[in-house]
């Protein structure tokens, strides 16, 4: 709390008047907490890389100047960090960008479809290098549409397809779905009964109001239990997972949570550990244009 008084005017009688304020600052103590929790682990994040590089520039310049094998080796490794440090940095502005404009409703129209389309074009190859194959189960061009930013719900099919993909060891399958018309009883069904569940956003949407589904399964590791509810916290990553040789940022479902909630949707996970993982965002279907072609 913070206390403070302010006099007032003299009465008539000689007395005084004062006023005394009392305001709760719990919450902008919190968000000022957040805002540096969230430097200085964005700072770490960098930090981790930076300094690796600059140790195999070291040594590059050292005992390693004349051997042509290490040089190749410790540049392949270099190549990697930086390349880690511009996903990092491309994840960051997302994020700040997403919370600035997260109270704005999106204005265009978006084929979810469509986007899953665009999203498989840009990481089939990288799933196909590690044995992984992508099964689609898509409605017909233009029926999945929804009100929303095509950047963004690009970015969650990305996240979620990438992470499926990832998670998922080499011979497996991951399948993407995309459902048109349900209710939001229908869209955060459980799928299977022995699996873990939860709601991370938006878990009362209701009101008869239909959804387009977009629904990513894979057969990885699964998630412990107690993980979920951590796993939309900026910079969460489950310790000792196998993810691929790609180490994520930790930022994809922080990103997914925002733009999902900005398009008043919903987003559910379900994972049994050593059977898998579905992530289910949904969205309103903007059910009169259904036959209408959008980008
Ligand atoms: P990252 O960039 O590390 O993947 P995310 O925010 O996308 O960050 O995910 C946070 C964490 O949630 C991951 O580090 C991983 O531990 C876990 N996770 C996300 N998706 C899956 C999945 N499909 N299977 C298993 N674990 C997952």
């Amino acid at each position: 709390w913070r206390v403070s008084t302010r006099p007032l005017e003299t009465l008539a009688d000689g007395g005084r008047q004062a006023l005394l304020v009392m305001r709760d600052e719990t919450d902008s103590r919190r968000n000022e907490r957040m805002r540096a929790d969230f430097l200085a682990n964005a700072s770490h994040e960098l930090r981790t890389p930076l300094a690796s590089l600059t140790g195999f520039i070291e040594t590059l310049r050292g005992h390693a100047k004349d051997d042509a094998v290490a040089r190749e080796r410790f540049l392949g490794v270099m190549a990697a960090q930086a390349s880690r440090m511009a996903r990092l940095i491309d994840d960051l502005l997302s994020l700040s960008r997403i919370e600035l404009n997260e109270h704005i409703a999106p204005e265009g129209k978006v084929d979810v479809a469509l986007a899953v389309l665009d999203v498989l074009d840009a990481l089939s190859p990288l799933a196909a290098e590690r044995g992984v194959k992508l099964k689609t189960s898509l409605p017909e061009r233009g029926v999945a549409t929804i009100t929303g930013d095509r950047d963004q719900i690009l970015q969650v099919a990305q996240n979620l397809i990438d992470n499926a993909a990832k998670y998922t060891p080499g011979g497996d399958a991951v399948q993407i779905e995309v459902l048109v018309g349900q209710t939001a009883d229908q869209a955060i069904a459980p799928l299977r009964a022995s699996a873990a569940r939860l709601s991370i956003l938006n878990p009362d949407l209701v009101g008869g109001e239909r959804f387009v589904v977009l629904r990513c399964t894979d057969r990885g590791p699964g998630i412990a239990r107690e993980h979920l509810p951590r796993l939309s916290e900026r910079f969460y990553r489950v310790e000792g997972q196998k993810s691929g040789e790609r180490l994520g940022t930790g930022l994809g479902l922080a990103i997914v949570k925002h733009i999902v909630n900005r398009h008043r949707g919903g987003l559910v996970v379900e994972s049994e550990e050593g059977h898998g993982t579905t992530f289910t965002a949904y969205f309103p279907w903007l059910q009169q244009n259904r036959h209408e072609t959008v980008a």
